[in-house]
């Protein structure tokens, strides 16, 4: 089994459901005492969220890469950035490493092409619904993405940074998300993605008629995945 390095707290909430997803997986496949290897690097959210909020993205890359480093340093496999906001620094991070890097929209995009939706509404922060990083990346899969609209936006990253993020569960806050959720199914969404790691924490799949599409536990699975995936060892060649 490969060791999979995390870059997490971002938020700490949903990284522990990272940690339980991961461990599970590998439980699953391979039973017993089994459980996954992991190296966590786990960054203060607080100086990430100012670094966010003044649109300081070289700031933020630096602090990916170094924390990126530390995990090929520390001998980590891969690298799975447990955010989606985050990726982001996706291209920095690969630029600066040389260990394979788990992209969440690419592992997102592949679950959907497999289920063969063409059309999907993302929610997420303002940040992953309004750039195109993630946009892009599921275009290369064939599938078009639909945002909500401005007000609705603002809604679900409100959601995300005064409560989610901290831990805070609340029942109207979910039912915004579902009446929004309910517009884009309307727009012709035939699956919602939770473009957000906490997201997960407040809709579950029984809430939604339309297939929801949990992005921690897809890039967590999708970890697992590559970490139990067996080398191809070339056979020795032969001389006549
Ligand atoms: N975890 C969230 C995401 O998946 C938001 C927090 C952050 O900005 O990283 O985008």
């Amino acid at each position: 089994m490969k060791t999979i390095g995390l870059i997490g707290g971002m938020s700490w909430e949903s990284t522990a459901i990272y940690y339980e997803l991961l461990n599970k997986k590998v439980k699953e496949l391979l039973g017993g005492f089994h459980s996954a290897k992991l190296l966590l690097n786990s960054v203060d959210f607080a100086q990430i969220e100012i670094l966010q909020r003044h649109n300081d993205w070289d700031g933020l890359n630096k602090i990916m890469i170094k924390s990126a480093k530390q995990l090929e340093n520390a001998g980590a496999d891969l690298i799975i950035l447990c955010t989606n906001t985050m990726h982001l620094c996706s291209e920095e991070i690969i630029e600066n490493t040389s260990i394979p890097f788990l992209h969440i929209a690419d592992a997102t995009g592949k679950q959907i092409k497999t289920d063969g939706l063409k059309k999907v509404a993302l929610l997420g922060t303002k940040f992953t619904m309004e750039r195109d990083f993630y946009k892009n990346t599921l275009l290369q899969y064939g599938i078009k993405t639909i945002i909500p609209k401005e007000k609705d936006r603002e809604i679900i990253h409100q959601i995300i940074y005064k409560e989610l993020v901290l831990g805070v569960i609340k029942d109207s806050s979910k039912k915004e998300l579902l009446r929004i959720i309910n517009t884009l199914e309307l727009k012709g969404a035939e699956g919602i993605i939770l473009g957000c790691t906490e997201i997960p924490l407040l809709i579950k799949p029984d809430d939604v008629s339309v297939p929801i599409f949990d992005t921690t536990k897809i890039h967590a699975e999708s970890a697992i995945k590559k970490a139990l995936e067996k080398q191809t060892i070339n056979p020795p060649q032969t001389i006549d």
